[in-house]
């Protein structure tokens, strides 16, 4: 007998819509719900690593997400000017040799595919709604949405970010997320390189990974005292001014976005949250997946992949095991390494670029990392 027949799912972003169709693929009922009306994350890059690849391939989106999307095999290491000092290939995660060591792909893209695929799956998805009052017992868990409607389930999934309101009834202690002492910025350029490329300037470093056959997103990070409101009518002169070490074509796009004639890069600006829960990741029916639990900067990126990864594993273990309490303890006791993995390596990569400290460090932080999220889940 199923574990659970009806689950609601709190959040459509990458883990939630990923959660929904791991378990409809089981034939358990699933209602969706997403706070946004338009189910349109930030208009900016993501980049999709290896592991992260092969996740989406268990997911069923892979093939449409390297059509839509920008992938290489290998990274170019620039100088601040774009002069080519080495190429470095870039693995595939072990099991997907077939699949590239690495794509990229516009956030809004993504929530597309991802979004028919769990319409496709048949979840029942509602936008623009969200919970007012969540209340459970042992059998079940009942849900008042902010629409008036209510719904009874087994099973509640908080996939509903970094800033969770389903994490207030699971861990009410919690204080949230830290600021990591950076920010990102991210704009769209025009591709010019056929690899992912990092442009290696004296005190910053730029990256440029592809997004599509033309497009590419250029990210920066920064360091900053702390998340303060920065205007949106400034992000471009600012990210120009974080640019200002580099020549080629950064430099050439740095000048565009001056100027304004380089039209619209679609320019973002973000302050870097962050946090690693401890579990249990659950408290009777309601569980917690993704950002909710795991909040990492983006320098392995795989903040996303590690979403999909815990959706995955969340779906076997309630498929595999006998009772939801094992199921729930068995999907955080297997799903927590790799994620700490993510986040704590990351971690350790920003302090090391705010302290200006060992290249040899963050190198050998990377790489460790990145080999270890290659082996299987
Ligand atoms: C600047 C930056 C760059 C990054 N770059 C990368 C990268 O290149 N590669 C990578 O793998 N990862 C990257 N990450 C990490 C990645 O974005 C996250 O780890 C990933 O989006 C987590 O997915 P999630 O589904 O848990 O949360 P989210 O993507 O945040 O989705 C949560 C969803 O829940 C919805 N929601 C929120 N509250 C409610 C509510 N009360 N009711 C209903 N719905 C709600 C939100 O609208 C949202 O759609 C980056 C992160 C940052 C900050």
């Amino acid at each position: 007998m199923a574990l659970v027949n009806k689950v609601l799912v709190i959040g459509g972003g990458i883990g939630g819509m990923c959660a929904a169709i791991m378990l409809r693929r089981q034939g358990i009922e699933v209602d969706l719900v997403e706070v946004n009306p338009q189910w349109a994350p930030d208009g900016a890059g993501i980049t999709i690593s290896g592991p992260s690849l092969r996740s989406l391939r268990e997911i069923g989106v892979v093939d449409e997400v390297l059509r839509r999307g920008g992938s290489w095999t290998a990274v170019d290491i620039c100088d601040a000017n774009g002069q080519l000092s080495m190429t470095v290939p870039t693995a595939s995660a072990i099991g997907a040799e077939d699949l590239p060591g690495g794509a990229g792909i516009m956030r809004t893209v993504l929530a597309d595919i991802l979004g028919n695929a769990t319409q496709n799956a048949g979840a029942n998805v509602r936008l623009g709604v969200s919970f007012e009052k969540i209340e459970q017992d042992e059998n079940e868990v009942e849900v008042l949405f902010t629409d008036g409607s209510l719904g009874r389930y087994d099973l509640v999934i908080g996939a509903d970010g970094v800033n969770s309101a389903v994490r207030k009834l699971v861990m009410p202690g919690f204080e949230g997320p830290k600021f990591t002492g950076q920010g990102s910025w991210r704009a769209v350029v025009p591709r010019l390189r056929e690899n992912s490329t990092i442009y290696m300037g004296k005190t910053t470093k730029a990256g440029m990974n592809p997004i599509s056959a033309t497009e590419c997103y250029l990210f920066v990070l920064d360091k900053r005292e702390g998340m303060d409101f920065l205007a949106p009518e400034q992000w471009p002169h600012m990210l120009a001014g974080l640019l200002e070490e580099f020549g080629g074509a950064i430099g050439e796009f740095r000048a565009g976005l001056i100027d304004g004639s380089l039209g619209n890069h679609r320019v973002l600006y973000r302050p870097l949250a962050g946090h690693m829960i401890p579990a249990p990741w659950h408290k009777g029916r309601i569980v917690l997946l993704g950002d909710a639990v795991h909040a990492t900067t983006p320098h392995l990126a795989s903040g996303a992949g590690i979403a999909v990864e815990g959706a995955i594993v969340l779906a076997e273990e309630l498929q595999r095991r006998h009772s939801l309490e094992g199921a729930l303890t068995a999907y955080a006791g297997r799903h927590y390494d790799r994620a700490r993995l993510v986040v704590s390596a990351s971690n350790r990569m920003g302090q090391l670029e705010q302290q200006g400290g060992s290249r040899e460090e963050h190198t050998r932080v990377m790489i460790e990392a990145q080999q270890a999220l290659r082996l299987p889940l």
